[in-house]
């Protein structure tokens, strides 16, 4: 319909989001230091549900907050109870990269894409079963084979994502073709940048803005930002306080040692930092990845976006 096309035009045009920290309570008011862990799934519910309201969804999609909770509970059983990759990860995640967004000049993001990152942050796990890539490439499971080899978990995450985003009648149906596409675009493009095998290559972008250099990369540069925002706040673990660390440093150990117990039935390679157990092998395993990947991570960031150092990861990093 031409009206209500109309109407889209102007919810999702460029105009920037400098009215979003009207909207963004709810994430202020959880704080930096957020523990979805031991949350109700009520109250997880509530919470990504006021995260997405607040952060465009409704408006830019053109549903209401009742059809988004319906969405949200179409999603939440999709997870499983894996101890790390599940709903509560999920809804950190999401907190955390709606906290960045808010924080970091992203001005030239426009509503589309800003919808699809959150909508990415929300469903960038849908599906793990608590088995890395690694895993699925070395027991050649049917999800290798499906995607090749190439970023596997991610592809699926993506996939069912979309399908989920798609299903009639669908979330995205009062888009036109090009906004829909955005919006799957950038989700996409966000939920496979979650792949550890692209760190490198998005810190050296990182780098490259830092320095002062022009953007250059293949895909448009909100989206590779958003994909920046997005994997920056997977990484979340060590930026929050040392007991909400220490929780999930735990969980995440518990997940690894499982999938150790699994390898080593079928007389499948163990990555030896995945069969460590104790709290000893956990801080000297954190501190390793800290040292290596976060923080290298975390001071390229602050050097392409200084106003990130208004959130207290490095703080909380160094504790
Ligand atoms: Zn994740």
């Amino acid at each position: 319909m031409e009206g209500s096309h109309a109407t889209t035009t102007e919810a999702t045009g460029a105009e920037g989001l400098q009215n979003k920290t009207a909207h963004q309570d709810r994430a202020e008011e959880l704080g930096w230091d957020f523990n979805a862990i031991d949350r109700s799934p009520e109250e997880l519910c509530g919470i990504i549900l006021d995260l997405l309201e607040q952060n465009h969804v409704c408006e830019v999609l053109q549903i209401s907050r009742e059809e988004l909770e319906g969405f949200i509970g179409r999603v939440i059983p999709r997870y499983n109870t894996t101890t790390f990759h599940n709903i509560c990860h999920a809804t950190t995640v999401l907190h955390s990269a709606v906290m960045l967004a808010k924080h970091l000049d992203i001005s030239s993001v426009n509503r589309l894409q800003h919808v699809g990152m959150v909508l990415s942050a929300i469903l960038h796990d849908i599906g793990h079963e608590g088995l890395t890539n690694n895993f699925h490439i070395n027991s050649k499971s049917p999800l290798a084979v499906k995607y090749e080899n190439q970023s596997v978990l991610e592809n699926l995450h993506a996939e069912l994502g979309t399908e989920l985003l798609l299903e009639e009648p669908s979330l995205l149906r009062n888009l036109d073709p090009d906004e829909r596409d955005e919006v799957l675009a950038t989700l996409h493009t966000c939920i496979l940048g979650t792949d550890m095998a692209f760190h490198k290559a998005q810190m050296d972008m990182l780098k490259d803005l830092g320095a002062g250099k022009i953007y250059e990369g293949e895909e448009p540069y909100e989206r590779a930002i958003l994909k920046a925002i997005i994997h920056t706040a997977d990484l979340y673990n060590v930026t929050k306080t040392f007991e909400v660390s220490k929780a999930w440093a735990t969980r995440l150990q518990c997940e690894f040692n499982a999938q150790v117990a699994i390898e080593k039935k079928l007389e499948l390679p163990s990555l030896p930092f995945m069969e460590s157990s104790g709290l000893v092998a956990l801080a000297k395993g954190e501190i390793g990845f800290i040292t290596f990947v976060t923080k290298p991570w975390y001071e390229a960031l602050a050097q392409a976006f200084p106003e990130v150092n208004k959130l207290p990861l490095l703080d909380n990093m160094s504790t």
